[in-house]
């Protein structure tokens, strides 16, 4: 199999796609045959076909980087010029800010124009954020008694697997490799094999920013050999994963064997909770966007509204205009808001949903089937009507369960009190959001709610500099901001006798 196919994307970006496997910084084949074929989920035909890492191939990418840990051309490289690095590789992004957001809008089918908005924006940006870091993590000097000296330096953790989803593939790779490389851990990443293509490009930019080799490896595979045996592998220090819960479970036991640190960030049921004295117009706008933008495919994704019984008509007829007056299409038009679901599997998971919510006695006020474009070229596209749930009580699976696409219910609430309770009845704690235009309250609820992130009068405004993370079964240890460094880094206490 080639290690390299010309490709010319469907807006007219001619480019050679990487195949093989990112290990020292040079695409390499795979040994196990095992390929994968990722598909455009506007038309489900074939976009390319990538080699799919074996086990093998894992503990080959994981001595690189465990060679380059110990390698005098990272471990000695002043922080500052690692940081410069990263700066060079923030600039290279931005060089290729169209591709880059071409490749992740056909494999994700997430419009083009949100694409390099927005996810070009945030993954460059998480470099260029962590690029400064790099030379500002410090130790402290520690007063004892006057016959001690003590002091504490921060040191990389080491061999850090990070294994990523395919809501926002170059995002999501820049969260994870931006505080690593930061804190000067080297890495194998692994991407979701849903969305294979983008990281492999990230590749080839890692090495013309002048990266050593091994420092970061990328391996695509599946989650089961790929990233099971990342995830297990002895010499492997830390695991960072991001996607489903279940998964993470798995990912807990397996990091057990060696103790590895871990941080974890998975799925959500998060609230959003409207009070009557909100401005409509803002509730509605954030509150649509914070569950139908991404085609709902949003760990974040504020899926359970809470709106005061006074206000609850006219803030559900104006939400209902809301997910009415969007264009769904696919991903080239400027127009279109809402692509289709990444894969067949996520489309028909969705539908299910649907009946899950029908045969509860909800009811489904708008939605609540596929969508069929009218261009005849996406007629087997995983497209579907975002959709809105009433008269939902909070123990439906409808109410409880990660849909992971266009879906939202909509609950009447009578006081604060109770609002908090049942927002808090959930077994995830990933975000929230609250919408009032009484300060006091505004702050109360936030305390108050079980969740790692609470947005007022917004929702899914993630920022780089700030950090991202659940509780509860959404997740352990933040991502993002000052706190994602912790997460890569590790203190070491160092006591002199001054006797
Ligand atoms: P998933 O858990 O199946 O897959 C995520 C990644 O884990 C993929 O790279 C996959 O190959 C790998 N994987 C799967 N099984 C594995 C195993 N046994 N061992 C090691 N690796 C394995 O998740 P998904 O269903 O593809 O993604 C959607 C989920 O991700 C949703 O539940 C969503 O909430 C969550 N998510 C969370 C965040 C967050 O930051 N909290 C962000 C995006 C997505």
């Amino acid at each position: 199999m080639d290690l390299f196919v010309d490709i010319v994307t469907p807006n007219g970006h001619s480019y050679k796609q990487p195949t093989g496997l990112f290990i020292n910084n040079e695409i390499v084949p795979a040994t196990g045959g095992q390929t994968i074929t990722s598909l455009d989920p506007a038309t489900d035909k074939p976009i390319a076909t990538v080699q799919a890492a074996s086990a093998a191939d894992v503990n080959r990418a994981v001595e690189a980087a465990k060679a380059a840990l110990v390698h005098p051309s990272w471990k000695q490289l002043p922080a500052t010029e690692r940081g410069q690095l990263m700066g060079r590789l923030a600039d290279l992004m931005e060089e290729n800010r169209e591709l880059l957001a071409s490749i992740d809008a056909w494999d994700n089918g997430k419009p083009y124009h949100v694409a390099v908005d927005e996810d070009l924006t945030e993954a460059i940006t998480t470099i260029r954020y962590y690029s400064g870091w790099a030379d500002k993590t410090f130790g402290q000097t520690i007063n004892t008694t006057p016959q001690k000296f003590a002091y504490t330096i921060r040191q990389p953790i080491g061999v850090v697997g990070q294994i990523i989803p395919w809501n926002y593939p170059l995002s999501m790779a820049t969260w994870k490799l931006g505080p690593a490389l930061a804190c000067g851990n080297t890495v194998v990443l692994k991407p979701a094999e849903q969305t294979p293509l983008s990281a492999l490009i990230l590749g080839t930019l890692i090495k013309k920013a002048g990266f050593p080799p091994g420092v970061v490896n990328i391996v695509n595979g599946y989650g089961r050999e790929a990233g099971a045996s990342l995830a297990s592998h002895p010499l492997v220090d830390k695991v960072a994963f991001t996607g489903s819960t279940g998964t993470a479970r798995e990912i807990m036991k397996m990091a057990a064997g060696t103790l590895k640190n871990i941080t974890l960030e998975t799925g959500g049921k998060s609230p959003l909770l409207v009070f009557p004295d909100a401005d409509m117009d803002q509730a509605v706008k954030w509150s649509h966007a914070g569950i139908m933008s991404n085609k709902g495919e949003i760990c974040t994704a504020t899926s359970r509204i809470f709106v005061h019984r006074d206000i609850l008509d006219t803030f559900t007829a104006a939400y209902k205009a809301a997910v009415g007056s969007v264009k769904i299409g696919d991903q080239w038009d400027e127009s279109v808001f809402q692509g289709p679901q990444v894969t067949r599997a996520q489309y028909d998971r969705i539908l299910s949903y649907f009946e899950i919510a029908k045969s509860e006695g909800a009811t489904i006020l708008t939605g609540g089937a596929s969508y069929k474009p009218t261009d005849a070229k996406n007629a087997n596209g995983y497209f579907v009507q975002p959709t809105v749930v009433v008269n939902a009580t909070d123990s439906m699976r409808i109410a409880q369960e990660e849909v992971f696409g266009p879906v939202v219910v909509i609950f009447p609430f009578d006081d604060e009190e109770e609002v908090i309770r049942r927002a808090n009845d959930t077994t995830y704690g990933l975000g929230a959001s609250v919408f009032t235009r009484d300060l006091e309250r505004a702050h109360r609820v936030a305390a108050e709610i079980e969740s790692g992130m609470v947005w007022i009068n917004s929702s899914q405004d993630c920022d780089p500099r700030i950090p991202f993370g659940g509780v509860k079964q959404s997740g352990i240890g933040r991502e993002l901001g000052e706190a994602g460094l912790e997460a890569y880094s590790q203190v070491k206490a160092v006591h002199v006798n001054m006797e």
